[in-house]
């Protein structure tokens, strides 16, 4: 990832107003600020980045700061044939995440999925990176807490093989979907991505960095707090501190692979500046530590901050006709009591409800929830022929039916839903289901005829659209660009909600 730049003239009124104190009183405790701080643990060319490493780690054991280390599976092998010992013994008091086998050696992770399905991809994905994962696990004794992508390499059947690995949490920073600058679930995984205005990062150059880091995370932390806590979210290389550039960018800028004989060192800064960059990180560390209601999280520990209530409770009549009620208006994620549910929460909750009532002439007391994934391929309209929209009851029922059952074979939802020869939308399925609930709910009794309803799923739009702006990496070659990755993307946004925070 490479950072944006700034409106600082937004900034510029903040500052004046920086280090206020704050008072709270009983009725109005301090919001919570979580703040999470990753490195991004990549460098496996320069040998001086090893001791970068062990410097930012030992640096913030002294400060009783907990970090979250991602660390690529090329990295943890060097540092076992450097015999670099102290360094992987001073990041283990650290968390341990994982950011890919080998980063930017070429095809990197978008490259190779580009052209990929879903199952296909997730396959490929596990193939090629889970040694990283096993060879982390060896070396420092944990399974990865998190993952995140090298640079710009997103790509949505990373999550099923993530989970395989049991890897139980996304971190990192991107543009390719997000919600509200906060912390979200997608694919059944919480994700903290796409912060953007809660990004805060101190630079290492530039007249005045330290100010404008502090500033940066002020007005991040001060937006935060006026809404009750949430998550801040900081990101570092440790080669960042002492190179003038990137590692991979000397080597593998543009879709260049030269073989390792050839690889470059990329350059150092200064002395001076090094210790500058320590210097100034440990002023910015301290003073992030002495805002009231800050504490700094690992990936672990935002999973536990996050976890998804949704699971955890279960579904009685009331909760399942004000569910079918609400997206039937539209098709998106809803809060229920202290729960948010995504479209797919919904559209699994009343597809069993009405297939148990179908079963039974009984809807079901109380139900539990199924994660389900997206569909994984785009809806095709039933060749030379447009669907009727008025079917018997039967053949709507025979058709929630089997969707409850394709649901307890494939996880997910369909990308059709077939009643008799004819298909439609899951969307335009969910909505006719959600009305048929609030019907059947509501008088005890189902209708002989059931008019198709269209639907429309409205999440699609936190999810970006595939440019070549998207994918500007360095790393990937001219002009790459993955509109299948996206598209699938967007077939996940089903599962796309904000995350709560368990207060
Ligand atoms: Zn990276």
């Amino acid at each position: 990832m490479k950072t944006r730049g700034l409106i600082f003239s937004l900034l510029i009124p903040l500052l004046l107003f920086s280090n206020r104190p704050i008072t709270m009183t009983a009725q109005n405790p301090t919001p919570p600020v979580y703040v999470t701080l990753w490195f991004d643990t990549e460098d496996y060319v320069l040998p001086q980045s090893d001791d970068a490493a062990l410097r930012v780690a030992e640096m913030l054991t002294r400060l009783g700061v907990k970090a979250t280390f991602k660390v690529v599976g090329e990295k943890a092998r060097t540092l076992e044939q450097r015999g670099r010992k102290d360094v992987i013994a001073e990041l283990k008091k650290h968390e341990i995440g994982y950011h890919s086998n080998t980063h930017s050696q070429q095809p990197t992770i978008a490259v190779y999925l580009q052209n990929t399905g879903w199952d296909d991809g997730s396959a490929e994905f596990y193939r090629r990176e889970v040694q990283g994962v096993k060879d982390i696990q060896r070396i420092f004794g944990v399974t990865p807490s998190c993952y995140g992508q090298p640079g710009a390499a997103w790509a949505p059947q990373t999550y099923p093989a993530l989970k395989q690995m049991g890897i139980p949490m996304y971190l990192d920073e991107g543009s390719h979907i997000g919600l509200d600058d906060q912390p979200f679930y997608y694919c059944g995984m919480l994700n903290v991505f796409r912060m953007q205005s809660t990004v805060a990062r101190m630079e290492f150059r530039g007249e005045g960095n330290l100010e404008q880091g502090k500033a940066k995370f002020q007005k991040a932390y001060d937006s935060l707090r006026s809404q009750g806590g949430g998550t801040i979210s900081i990101y570092y290389h440790p080669c960042e501190y002492i190179h003038t550039e990137f590692w991979d960018g000397v080597n593998f800028s543009r879709g260049k692979n030269p073989p390792r004989t050839e690889w470059k060192l990329p350059g150092m800064k200064p002395k001076a500046e090094i210790e500058k960059a320590f210097s100034d990180f440990e002023l910015y560390v301290n003073f992030i530590k002495s805002q009231p209601g800050v504490r700094f999280v690992t990936a672990s520990e935002l999973t536990e901050l996050y976890t998804d209530r949704a699971l955890r409770r279960s579904y009685n009549r009331d909760d399942l006709l004000k569910l079918a009620q609400v997206i039937q208006k539209e098709i998106s994620f809803q809060k229920l009591g202290g729960a948010v549910l995504s479209a797919a929460d919904v559209f699994g909750l009343l597809t069993e409800a009405m297939s148990q009532y179908i079963e039974r002439s009984e809807m079901p007391e109380s139900l539990k929830l199924i994660s389900l994934y997206g569909p994984t391929r785009p809806f095709t309209p039933h060749s030379g022929k447009t669907s009727p929209r008025e079917f018997s009851w039967h053949a709507f029922a025979e058709a929630i039916r089997n969707t409850a059952d394709y649901h307890r074979n494939h996880n997910r939802i369909p990308a059709e839903i077939w009643i008799g020869v004819d298909n439609i939308t899951p969307e335009d399925y969910l909505t006719t289901l959600a009305s048929l609930t609030e019907e059947v709910i509501k008088s005890g009794k189902r209708p002989d005829r059931v008019a198709v309803r269209s639907g429309k799923l409205t999440t699609e739009k936190y999810v970006a659209e595939d440019t070549v702006k998207l994918w500007g990496w360095v790393i990937f070659p001219e002009g790459f660009h993955a509109p299948k990755i996206m598209e699938l993307a967007r077939l996940q946004a089903w599962t796309l909600k904000p995350a709560l925070l368990q207060k």
